[in-house]
């Protein structure tokens, strides 16, 4: 019989499909998988006729009927478009965009809704690579805030979730990581103890809309052609120069910065990944909140939209606590969503398989 690594491998890793999400690593019984140069890899027999690997893929087209099915029966739908950002306005100062993400997240852990939230932040392999993360502390989460543009397992850390006993769990990803973390949630018993009680810990799920991703070797490369020695570098993150946001790079010398549009260009122009190139899932549909940037200048605000009556909940409870102000999405904002929808895209380069990206 025909394994589920053998249909991952068939149909999404030989074609370059993968978007190293985390989930299948977790998600496999016979405890055979890892990763290794961005992809997951077989060390061993795969469990006959077990598919996990392939069913919890966000390539797999064949979940969307059981996505939906899912999320109507368990989380009863909510539409609305919303702009929010930080009420605090020092950390408001700090964000890139709104920081509506970072609000939420506060909100849930210091009213004690949660007891850790999963995010990214920088310092994985190296300073510059996404670090999946636990963050169960305001400074942690604070730290982790702004994007990072580069394919992160977001979704390895489910582990870590059941062995250090999280019990309700706020997860911010990308449209991909959530489509896994739903697939893994509608598993049930055909996972095994530990990757089953971390994702039924997982109360709130958050998604960023996604025009494009890259491999973090694209930052790797950005930092080159600037001049700097990537192996000399300790600390990447954002800061403000002069109320401009700037992508920032530490080394012993001291720091330097590009600003984020130099940063986001260079990346966009050539250093798409590829299991990105023909993605068409931009706003996390199957998120409770999805969560992205607004066009209209100078409004420093993330426009959202509330999808599920848990999303509802939060914004709402994050509103009245004082964590994040919110009001009705722009007109323009939501004629601009509406274009979006049909394209399916959010920023990004012509694609071969998509070629109406929309500029952000
Ligand atoms: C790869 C990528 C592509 C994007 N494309 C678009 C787009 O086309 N259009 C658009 O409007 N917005 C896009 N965004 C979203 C946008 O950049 C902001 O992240 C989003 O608006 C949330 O803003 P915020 O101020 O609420 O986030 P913050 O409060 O800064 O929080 C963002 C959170 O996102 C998490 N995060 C950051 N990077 C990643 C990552 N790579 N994988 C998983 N989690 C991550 C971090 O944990 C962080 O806490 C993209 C983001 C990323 C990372």
């Amino acid at each position: 019989m025909r394994t589920g690594f053998a249909d991952l491998h068939h149909t999404v890793l030989k074609g370059d499909l993968c978007s190293y999400c985390g989930g299948c690593v977790p998600a496999c019984p016979a405890d055979v998988l890892s990763y290794a140069r961005e992809r997951p890899v077989i060390d061993g027999p795969c469990a006959s006729g077990c598919r996990i690997c392939f069913d919890v893929c966000p390539e797999n087209q064949a979940n969307s009927t059981v996505l939906d099915a899912y999320m109507a029966d368990h989380r009863p739908a909510v539409e609305r478009q919303l702009v929010g950002r930080l009420a605090d306005p020092d950390l408001l100062a700090r964000t890139g965009s709104g920081g509506v993400t970072t609000g939420l997240a506060l909100y849930l852990l210091e009213s004690g809704r949660v007891d850790a939230v999963v995010l990214t932040g920088f310092g994985g392999a190296n300073a510059w690579t996404p670090r999946p993360m636990i963050a169960t502390t305001r400074d942690e989460v604070v730290a982790a805030s702004g994007p990072k543009y580069a394919l992160t397992p977001t979704l390895s850390v489910l582990d870590r979730i059941a062995d250090e006993g999280y019990e309700r769990v706020m997860f911010v990803g990308l449209p991909c990581h959530i489509e896994s973390l739903r697939q893994l949630q509608t598993a049930g018993d055909r996972l095994a103890d530990r990757p089953r009680r971390a994702v039924r810990a997982i109360t709130h799920a958050v998604g960023l809309w996604c025009g494009n991703n890259f491999r973090a070797e694209g930052t790797e490369r950005f930092i080159s052609a600037a001049g700097i020695d990537p192996a000399e570098v300790t600390e990447v993150g954002y800061t403000r120069r002069d109320g401009r946001l700037e992508f920032s790079v530490t080394t012993p010398d001291g720091s330097a910065g590009a600003p984020f549009g130099q940063y986001l260009g260079y990346l966009l122009a050539g250093q798409t990944a590829p299991s990105c190139q023909g993605c068409r899932r931009w706003h996390a549909a199957y998120a409770d909140i999805s969560v992205g940037g607004l066009d209209t200048p100078g409004l420093k605000w993330s426009g959202f939209m509330v999808q599920t009556r848990e999303g509802q909940d939060l914004v709402s409870g994050a509103e009245a606590a004082g964590y994040i102000t919110v009001q009705d999405m722009p007109l323009d904002e939501r004629a601009r969503l509406g274009r979006k929808n049909t394209r399916s895209r959010g920023f990004g380069t012509p694609k071969p398989r998509n070629s109406e990206g929309n500029q952000r």
